[in-house]
């Protein structure tokens, strides 16, 4: 077996938190190793940007590039329901500024995952694909790296003193260690392909991200891409997406497709393309985002029901929080969970601030419209919540939304395993 003890810092997982993180911290001058197990560009869902992935990117030097690349701009969102009557689009530049927030992007993922992978190299970081991380090393109860095989078969330790989870929603240090905490209100399943040739908006509406009601609180996701690609999936209760037992997802797709008449229409004149894709139950939340020497970061540490686009957001945004912190510790030589308390206590705030919306948005006889019929003054707050403004204060938002609908309490989740409690 090898052994490589020459890193500051050791990344399981180059996807978007894994790749902003070693970004930041490579450019910190941090020796920083990105092991990832497929070979990019490689697949992946989550393709819609909500406005205020604006600051990551722009920590991460990539705004020129973004405006450069071929991703589809998006200004806003539209709502229809299963009759085929679409809402108002809300565009975002009603409320922010035109040169940063007010527009974001819909990316094909395997270009821009590939793009943040490169830039994460071009910052310095090492980063090997095709190699397969199995284990998390331990001495005296921290964790001083991983053990990982290349597809050469040969294995490899790699040490350091620190090491950050950012598989995504596989979770591989909270699995491990029975930290994954599935969320107790959102199990939902998702179904989803792409179309080509579909019909699309035009104009400033092109990029526009749908949102199509079926019945029982289900919906469609409708966001248009570059080359004529639309990603295109309904996510409901398992429940009701098995009824009638149809269990293969090409046909629970086609079936719910009838179940809205504006999709119906858009998909009318187009191509399905790919492979039908399938998950279930996937809320979930780690019981710690931190022990000795490990660090969570991205889906790895949570991942939320997918309805508000919130993935890559919270991605970047934990992943450049999470560098940030982990350049503190390097600083100081400390490597002590506490110093992580911070780090999961603001991104905690936001998680469950998006999840109040989500969980809002799942009960049955909720409307944003009649909260803000109510109230009129709530309507700025919604919307800042659904573009990703997530670390506002938003106490005196739910309070209002609690006299229409129950909403949960903050799970209390999420911060690091001190010495003390994990020996307890
Ligand atoms: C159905 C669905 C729809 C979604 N839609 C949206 C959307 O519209 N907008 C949005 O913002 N988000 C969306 N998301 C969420 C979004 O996909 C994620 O939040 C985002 O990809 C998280 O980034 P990450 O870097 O944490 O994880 P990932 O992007 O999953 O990256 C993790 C990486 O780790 C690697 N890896 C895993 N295990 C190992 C290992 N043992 N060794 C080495 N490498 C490993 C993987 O290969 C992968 O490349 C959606 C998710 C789902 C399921």
């Amino acid at each position: 077996m090898k052994h490589d003890s020459s890193y500051d810092v050791v990344i399981i997982g180059g996807g978007p938190a894994g790749c902003s993180s070693a970004s930041i911290l490579a450019e910190r001058g941090r020796r920083v190793l990105v092991l990832e197990r497929e070979k990019f560009p490689r697949y992946h869902v989550g393709e819609s940007m909500l406005p205020f992935t604006y600051e990551p990117l722009r920590r991460l030097g990539l705004i020129d590039r973004m405006r450069q690349s071929a991703f589809i701009k998006k200004y806003s969102v539209q709502f229809v329901s299963p009759n085929g009557r679409a809402s108002q689009p809300f565009y975002f530049f009603n409320r922010y500024d035109r040169e940063t927030v007010a527009q974001t992007w819909q990316v094909l993922r395997s270009e821009f995952d590939e793009m943040l992978m490169e830039n994460a190299r071009a910052k310095g970081a090492t980063v090997i694909e095709e190699i397969f991380v199995k284990e998390l090393l331990r001495e005296n109860g921290r964790v001083v790296g991983v053990r990982a095989q290349g597809k050469d078969g040969v294995v490899v330790e790699f040490r350091a003193p620190m090491t950050l989870d950012c598989t995504g929603k596989e979770a591989f240090a909270a699995v491990r260690q029975g930290w994954r905490v599935k969320d107790p209100f959102l199990n939902k399943v998702a179904v989803w392909t792409y179309y080509k040739g579909s019909k699309r908006a035009e104009g400033v509406d092109e990029g526009q991200t749908t949102v199509a009601f079926v019945p029982d609180k289900g919906w469609f996701w409708h966001i248009p891409m570059h080359d004529d690609r639309v990603s295109v999936g309904v996510v409901a209760d398992g429940k009701y997406l098995s009824r009638d037992g149809v269990k293969t997802p090409a046909k629970i797709f086609q079936r719910e497709v009838e179940q809205n008449l504006w999709i119906q229409d858009c998909l009318s004149t187009g191509e399905q393309v790919g492979d039908f894709y399938i998950t279930s139950e996937y809320s979930f939340h780690a019981r710690h985002c931190a022990s000795e020497g490990l660090l969570l970061v991205g889906d790895a540490f949570a991942f939320l029901d997918p309805v508000f686009s919130s993935g890559l957001m919270l991605a970047l945004k934990s992943g450049v929080m999470a560098a940030d912190a982990v350049d503190e510790a390097l600083a100081a030589r400390d490597f002590s969970p506490a110093r992580f308390a911070s780090y999961a206590a603001s991104l905690r705030v936001g998680i469950e601030n998006m999840r109040k919306l989500v969980y809002a948005f799942y009960q049955p006889d909720f409307s944003f419209k009649d909260v803000v019929d109510r109230y009129p003054d709530a309507a700025a707050d919604i919307t800042d919540c659904l573009s990703g403004d997530v670390d506002k204060d938003f106490t005196a938002l739910w309070q209002k939304f609690r006299e229409f609908v129950p909403l949960p309490d903050d799970l209390p989740l999420g911060e690091p395993l001190t010495v003390a409690a994990a020996s307890s």
